[in-house]
């Protein structure tokens, strides 16, 4: 029986909560707390009464390590599952070591202002090391790895489901398939339709500054960079149908690069419509995307902030998309001395979701992996001091909590490669 406190009450984290109630063995109490409580208080109401795990609400600014630790103080929670935003990563993280409370989260830690000067030192020298330009990367978290484990603490970083889930079937893989796992392609294909001509899934403003950025893949130890969308393949997805898909920088890629060194090319690729990648080069060509401050009528804007106040709040997204999501990964490597190829994924259906926790599918494939890596965390099944992805423990558990709650999978032989 554990106390939960979740930061965050936009799209991902209303699934989670929702899995947190439907888990009330393992969350006997969860604190929701936001930035605006209006919208906790709103969800607790929904909520209340549906289930038996205890609702309380709060308001913290995550941008604040004081405001976060006296939360944490005050709530005494078993742990904190990060659902706000990847710029409040670090923060919570501090919060979390100074009260030794364990820590989860579902995106890696980037900086809000990428103009920052002291940002702009780390990440250039990263970039000229290492060798890709995104402005996310594992290593601001990874450096918690010795505090996290002096202070006993298990940090579990990107428990959404690419990464999170994606790590998972990886792990599971090498674990009952392969002896030696040669290439990973990591495919996200989103086939549903919410009808308007432009509106990201999730965050926008997050969402946005990952898919314009460059690309870039894992091969034979080092990193291979590329222009945004330079390199597109059609899929033909099971349930989904032909898709166009194109290569993007992913964070999981980091972390599988490290942790399974014998595999010798990661690749990850998204699915967009033409319409979509026509708005967004418009929006990037006009300086929309832009996350430098300007000034306009005496008023300091930022115009990715300002075209997130325009576009559809990717929570309204529930009621009107049709069709269905499909992740995986399809491996190629060896077993028993013999050549074997295998695809593991999932999929989802945006109006099954919406029935469900009034959620499209995207918010559901994250929310629901938040909620099992929180509740392994919580109940010591996936507990080490340190800081960790969903790659580095025992996948079996996890496997079976997607199954549980939602998100089952299916493992196909032989799947058609990717050229
Ligand atoms: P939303 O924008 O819908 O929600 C973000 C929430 O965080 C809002 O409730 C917002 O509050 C709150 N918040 C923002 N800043 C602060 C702050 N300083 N203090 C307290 N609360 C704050 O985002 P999503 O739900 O779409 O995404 C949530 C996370 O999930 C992101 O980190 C995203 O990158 C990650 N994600 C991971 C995926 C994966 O597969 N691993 C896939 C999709 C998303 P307010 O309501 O006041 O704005």
């Amino acid at each position: 029986m554990s106390r939960l406190l979740v930061i965050g009450c936009g799209g991902v984290a209303g699934v989670a909560i929702h899995k947190c109630c439907q888990n009330s063995k393992v969350f006997e109490e969860i604190c929701i707390a936001s930035r605006t409580k209006a919208k906790c208080d709103a969800l607790m109401e929904k909520l209340q009464g549906k289930t038996k795990t205890k609702i309380t609400t709060a308001q913290v600014d995550a941008d604040k390590k004081e405001e976060v630790t006296a939360l944490i103080r005050a709530y005494q929670p078993d742990a904190v599952l990060n659902v706000a935003l990847p710029y409040q990563d670090l923060t919570i993280m501090d919060a979390c070591l100074e009260c030794k409370v364990d820590y989860i989260d579902t995106a890696n830690y980037e900086p809000e202002d990428t103009d920052d000067p002291t940002w702009r030192a780390i990440y250039e020298k990263r970039c000229e090391e290492k060798g890709f330009t995104a402005y996310f990367d594992y290593s601001w978290q990874w450096a918690y790895e010795e505090r996290f484990k002096e202070a006993g603490i298990t940090g579990l970083l990107g428990t959404g489901f690419d990464p999170g889930v994606t790590s998972v079937f990886v792990a599971y893989a090498k674990k009952h398939y392969f002896d030696e796992i040669t290439t990973i392609d990591i495919l996200d294909c989103n086939g549903g339709d919410h009808g308007y001509p432009f509106a990201t899934n999730f965050n926008p403003e997050i969402n946005l500054r990952e898919v314009s950025a460059n690309g870039s893949y894992w091969e034979d130890g080092h990193w291979i960079e590329t222009k945004p969308m330079e390199i597109k393949r059609e899929y033909d997805f099971p349930e989904v149908g032909k898709k166009d898909m194109y290569l993007l920088h992913h964070e999981e890629i980091e972390a599988l690069g490290r942790n399974f060194p014998e595999v010798k090319r990661i690749r990850f690729f998204m699915t967009f419509g033409q319409s979509y990648l026509t708005h967004m080069k418009c929006l990037e060509n006009v300086g929309m995307l832009s996350t430098s401050p300007i000034n306009f009528d005496g008023k300091e804007i930022v115009p990715i902030q300002f075209l997130k106040a325009l576009l559809p709040d990717p929570a309204s997204l529930g009621p009107r998309t049709v069709g269905k999501t499909n992740i995986g990964c399809i491996f190629t490597g060896k077993k028993d001395g013999k050549e074997k190829t295998l695809y593991i994924y999932n999929v989802c259906d945006h109006q099954e979701c919406y029935k469900e926790v009034e959620s499209q599918a995207i918010s559901y494939t994250t929310g629901v992996p938040a909620m099992i890596g929180a509740a392994l965390v919580c109940s010591k099944v996936w507990k080490k001091p340190g800081v960790f992805t969903t790659d580095e423990f025992d996948p079996d558990p996890y496997m079976e909590l997607l199954n549980e709650f939602g998100l089952p999978w299916v493992v196909e032989e032989n799947p058609v490669l990717v050229p």
